[in-house]
């Protein structure tokens, strides 16, 4: 069966709550042994002091550890991305930060590539910097010589234990190559004989339109507040791998206690059921738009995967490792930031928004809002101008959007 035809009912037995068809919501925080020699048993195990037997369950413990709505939502996750197993937390940033700390101490090198997201973003440079850890950052544009360069020249290759990569990077959409980062993490494990973890940020494509642990990616991790939830109503985050590395990330999430409560997992798991049916009608929306976009006379550039505009080497890496451009479209308009402003306030369907992914269609201004920390040289740098717009592209009917967007550039 394909994956979409999962998302039913994959993980829940009705037999288990009256025969209902769907999960109920488990909304307890703690559930009872049967007798005391379990319970000694279930915390061997959710402690790692014991590994699970062969057919043996994690017996229900305590919502922090686990909870059928967070593990029917986690084994639908793994169905998805097509992993061994999947960890939900109760944002993406917790997930990425869970992550960061699950493999990186003070004195470990992370190698990240730039632009990332803005919480990212700040969460490497303001606190894992400060913390002691050493950060190096590479561009879309660094290929796999002058990667291992730039680690050779800081001294600080042999303390390298991540490679953390973030494609397609918000919000220009430029894509980082996976196998090459693949190949960086293979020659560098074998130079300093140790294991080096890639991650890859796949909340723009996956799970759907790229899947980067074919390419090699250790860990995969999402934003599940936009496409996977795409409702705008939840925030939650998951990270998706091997069974052996999500098993290190659910150990420090018990601690650090960023695991989906059980009315989000629930929400959350509602909402894949039409995961496939929402971004596949979100991404044949998105070709009618760009193709609108180009004839537009105020529109200056268009930045959206796998499109003619875009360059060569760019063009290479989206026919290697992605099945479509997605759902997120950005574009220059004339008139530096008044024509932007002049835009955004004249759209009437499409609303004035951060985030992405939803079901309705979502447009902001990353220059001043998602972006406006980043320094104005490093913005230049990557294609952030006071004309861009980044555009989500939702499920209502594609001329409307098209109209919208129509007379809102009109006015520029
Ligand atoms: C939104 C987003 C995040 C952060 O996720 P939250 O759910 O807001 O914590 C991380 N990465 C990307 C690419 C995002 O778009």
């Amino acid at each position: 069966m394909k994956k979409e035809s999962h998302m039913m009912s994959y993980g829940y037995n009705p037999d288990w709550s009256e025969g209902s068809v769907k999960p109920p919501i488990f909304q307890t925080s703690t559930f009872v042994f049967k007798n005391a020699a379990e319970g000694k048993r279930f915390f061997e195990v959710a402690y790692a002091k014991s590994k699970l037997k062969k057919n043996e369950q994690l017996g229900l413990i305590y919502s922090r550890l686990n909870n059928p709505n967070m593990q029917i939502l986690e084994e639908r996750l793994a169905v998805l991305e097509g992993s061994e197993d999947a960890a939900a937390f109760v944002s993406g940033m917790s997930a990425i930060s869970t992550v960061m700390l699950a493999f990186l101490k003070p004195g470990d090198l992370l190698l990240i590539s730039n632009p990332t997201y803005g919480g990212t973003h700040t969460f490497v440079n303001n606190y894992l910097k400060e913390i002691g850890v050493h950060v190096i950052s590479f561009d879309f544009d660094h290929n796999y010589d002058d990667i291992l360069n730039k680690l050779k020249q800081s001294g600080l290759e042999n303390k390298l234990k991540m490679i953390y990569v973030e494609t397609p990077a918000n919000p220009t959409n430029t894509l980082i190559d996976l196998k090459m980062v693949n190949d960086v993490k293979k020659t560098l494990s074998k130079k300093i004989g140790g294991e080096i973890i890639s991650v890859c940020d796949n909340t723009y494509l996956g799970p759907i339109w790229q899947n980067p642990l074919e390419f090699g990616i250790d860990l995969t991790c999402y934003s599940a507040t936009k496409f996977l939830n795409g409702h705008s109503d939840v925030i939650a985050g998951a990270v998706m791998g091997s069974k052996d590395v999500i098993s290190q990330v659910k150990y420090l999430r018990t601690f650090l206690g960023g695991m989906i409560a059980p009315y989000t997992a629930w929400l959350l798991t509602r909402s894949l059921e039409t995961l496939h049916v929402r971004m596949n009608y979100q991404a044949e929306n998105s070709i009618k738009i760009v193709d609108f976009l180009k004839t537009h006379k105020n529109i200056l550039s268009i930045y959206y995967p796998g499109d003619e505009n875009m360059d060569q080497r760019q063009n290479e890496i989206y026919r290697t490792q992605c099945n479509h451009g997605g759902a997120m479209v950005a574009f220059t308009v004339k008139g530096n930031e008044k024509g932007a402003f002049k835009f955004l306030d004249s759209l009437n369907l499409i609303k004035l928004a951060v985030s992405l992914g939803s079901n309705e269609s979502l447009a902001q201004h990353p220059y001043s809002m998602t972006h406006s920390d980043v320094p104005e040289d490093v913005k230049n740098s990557i294609g952030i101008t006071e004309g861009l717009i980044r555009l989500s592209v939702g499920i209502e009917y594609a001329d409307d959007i098209i109209n919208d967007l129509k007379q809102a550039l009109d006015k520029i």
